[in-house]
């Protein structure tokens, strides 16, 4: 048996999107935080989504591209990014099912808004448009770099983070809208926007809107990752 949480880490598996969302980091980011990666792809049926759940300890839901409109009921707007439903699919059932067995949840950026679909929440397809006040959060600074600060509010998160206020990177032109029933928001942009939520009460079940893996260096995001890691070996206890 590994002594190690392990964490799974859904990832997009086909050559485009390797190109756009780099797997590296999270991998890094989830050793360095003394936790077991592996990846998980699409996966297309449902037995195979509750074993893949028997393998693991924790899941971290990965950032990548949109989640397909289609997928969520919805019409899609004019300007809605590149889409793979099977990642989608896979992915929201996978979230479903881990948030009945109550495992640690980290989504992160695309991750968050899986997190607030598959709860029940609902997104912005695109911030510009549905949320016109809002600021510029697709930044043209390496993503490396803080872009915008985040309020942390009285939260599980604020815990983890032991900060009030942090900078963060920003890369998305999706956001949670309606935050999922059982769920609050713990992160908050100047502009209003939403970027983090958790569910409540859970011991860790957390997404935020950011990338925390691409700025390792920053106390708060490593504190993220030993986050989840910490609340795998706590729930694992069995
Ligand atoms: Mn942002």
């Amino acid at each position: 048996m590994l002594k190690k949480p392990v964490i799974g880490i859904t990832v997009a598996h086909c050559q485009e999107e390797l190109n756009t969302f780099p797997r590296e980091n999270y991998v890094y980011c989830i050793k360095r935080a003394g936790g077991f990666p592996i990846l998980i792809p699409p996966l297309d049926d449902p037995g195979t989504a509750l074993e893949t759940l028997d393998l693991i300890d924790g899941l971290l839901l990965s950032g990548g591209g949109d989640i397909s409109p289609f997928v969520m009921g919805e019409n899609p707007e004019r300007r809605i990014g590149g889409c793979l439903p099977a990642r989608d699919l896979s992915e929201l059932r996978l979230t479903r099912l881990a948030l009945r067995k109550n495992i640690p949840i980290l989504g992160i950026c695309r991750g968050i808004q899986i997190l607030a679909v598959a709860a029940g929440g609902r997104i912005f397809q695109d911030i510009k448009r549905q949320f016109p006040r809002s600021f510029l959060h697709k930044q043209t600074a390496p993503r490396q770099y803080p872009w915008h600060d985040v309020e942390i509010l009285e939260s599980r998160l604020i815990q983890v983070l032991t900060a009030e206020s942090i900078g963060v990177n920003s890369l998305h032109h999706q956001a949670v809208e309606k935050v999922p029933e059982g769920f609050r928001v713990n992160a908050l942009a100047g502009d209003g926007i939403i970027e983090g939520i958790e569910k409540i009460g859970a011991e860790f079940c957390l997404g935020v809107q950011w990338h925390p893996e691409s700025m390792p260096e920053a106390e708060h995001s490593m504190a993220l990752f030993k986050g989840l890691v910490t609340a795998c070996s706590y729930f694992g206890c069995e």
